[in-house]
């Protein structure tokens, strides 16, 4: 096994690596910015370097110095997170030309994803579903993109091919809208993200996120953990998920967990990776994959028993997946609410001084937080700090341990989301299960609380 992993990236997640690591003997180098100099992951790890400034652009994006960090520390491996540069292909790359191990897929892999029109291509060729639309890139003819929008038909969203982060995408309801739409996201698509590629797909109105965790090695082995609803979001951002998803048999998830085990398979696949889909009328709709671990992963852990980050750090190292398909049991229902630090009802960031901390406890709680009685919470990052995890033998079970939870944790001196969860945790059509990625929205616009 490795000796040593370099662990870039902050909070939560590098505390979760770093645990993982410490269960399979590897030593660890966390990287940090000034701005989280002083933070206890950063103390417990085995040896820490600062790559530089609080500014995101200038540490934790900031290669050559995570590269250098990787060569003095002698660490043999770097484990990106999610976020930052875990879905870069040119730091993957980088880190393997310059005799590291990557821990996530190979360079190429990343990029084929990260480009969706070819990742679309990629998954129709594995017999994956996709959501119907044009056959890649549109074309510049606006005559051409009338016809194909009538093909797909009304409404249609427009998206950029090397889109992320909720950002790129346009609905188009009716044809007098539809060129100067395609226009304007091609424009955005190209000051954003480079690349001005836009590509047409069939709007599903009321569909749910439900998507596949997979497990591959290098020697052609591939596995999938169930499914996850992570359909309570706002602004694209998903703010609850849970294992298994609600209300749908059991048959279409195996057949289509096996079509993304078939597709990792045949693309090559390495490590630990994400299928995500629409889910409408009983069919699934391939809309991307995430070639890293997730933030929601603990929900799968908790009811497969699979330490989904041990696995890829094994993976990395070269070994067989431990896991048959067939051992792959998933009992009970997990339940993750996502802490962050921000105005429950504005939703303004609010960092600052945790004056006091009370995290919940007891039988199947799980929290996964890097924060503490006296931590300061930066102003320069994502505004998560904590995921509360519940886990009971049924979703019943769930709820209520989530609502106990929710009860007992307290976050004094910033403000925190976890009114709204205790909200959502009664709100009837939660508690019913199988709400659509709009829900949470409608219900805030309902209570007059989204501003814009
Ligand atoms: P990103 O990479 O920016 O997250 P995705 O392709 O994953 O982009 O889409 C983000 C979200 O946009 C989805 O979770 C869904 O809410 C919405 N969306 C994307 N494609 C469609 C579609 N064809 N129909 C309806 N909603 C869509």
């Amino acid at each position: 096994m490795f000796e040593k992993i370099l662990i870039a990236n902050r909070g939560e997640i590098a505390l979760r690596i770093q645990r993982a690591c410490r269960e399979l003997g590897i030593k660890t180098v966390v990287v940090h910015s000034e701005a989280d100099r002083d933070a206890k992951y950063v103390k417990l790890a085995d040896e820490s370097v600062c790559i530089g400034p609080a500014s995101s652009a200038l540490s934790y994006l900031n290669v050559p110095a995570i590269i250098s960090a990787a060569e003095v520390t002698d660490a043999q491996a770097i484990h990106p997170g999610y976020g930052f540069l875990s879905e870069n292909a040119d730091f993957a790359e980088r880190v393997e030309t310059s005799g590291f191990v990557f821990i996530g897929p190979k360079a190429e892999t990343i990029r084929l994803m990260g480009d969706k029109v070819s990742a679309k291509d990629a998954m129709k060729v594995a017999g994956v579903p996709c959501v119907p639309g044009s056959e890649g890139e549109l074309p510049d003819d606006p005559k051409e993109i009338v016809k194909i929008a009538r093909a797909v038909g009304y409404p249609v969203i427009i998206k950029a091919a090397g889109g992320g982060g909720g950002r790129g995408m346009r609905v188009v309801h009716t044809e007098a809208a539809l060129v100067n739409a395609v226009q304007m996201t091609k424009q955005e698509a190209g000051s954003f993200f480079g690349n001005p590629a836009v590509y047409m797909e069939k709007y599903l109105e009321n569909p749910r996120h439900v998507e596949i965790q997979v497990l591959a090695d290098q020697h052609g082995s591939a596995i999938y953990l169930g499914e996850r609803d992570c359909s309570m979001q706002r602004r694209h951002q998903k703010v609850i998920e849970e294992a298994p998803a609600p209300h749908i048999a059991p048959r279409l998830i195996n057949r289509i967990g096996e079509r993304c085990a078939e597709a990792c398979r045949k693309i090559g696949y390495r490590g630990a990776g994400t299928f995500e889909f629409l889910y409408e009328n009983n069919e699934f709709y391939f809309i991307e994959m995430n070639t890293r671990v997730q933030v929601e992963h603990p929900v799968t852990e908790m009811i497969t028993g699979v330490d989904i980050v041990q696995e890829q750090i094994r993976v990395a190292f070269g070994e067989k997946l431990r896991y048959k398909q067939k051992d792959i049991v998933c009992r009970g229902h997990a339940i993750e609410c996502r802490i962050n630090a921000e105005d429950p009802f504005t939703f303004v960031p609010s960092p600052g001084n945790i004056t006091f901390y009370h995290p919940p406890g007891g039988p199947g709680i799980r929290v996964d937080s890097h924060i503490y009685q006296g931590y300061k919470v930066p102003s320069h990052y994502d505004s998560m700090v904590a995921k509360v995890i519940s886990y009971g033998d049924t979703r019943e079970q769930a709820i209520r341990r989530m609502r106990i939870a929710l009860s007992e944790m307290s976050i004094q001196g910033i403000k925190t989301n976890i009114p709204l969860h205790q909200e959502l945790m009664q709100d009837a059509r939660f508690v019913e299960g199988g709400t659509s990625i709009h829900y949470l929205e409608q219900k805030l616009a309902d209570k007059g609380e989204v501003k814009a």
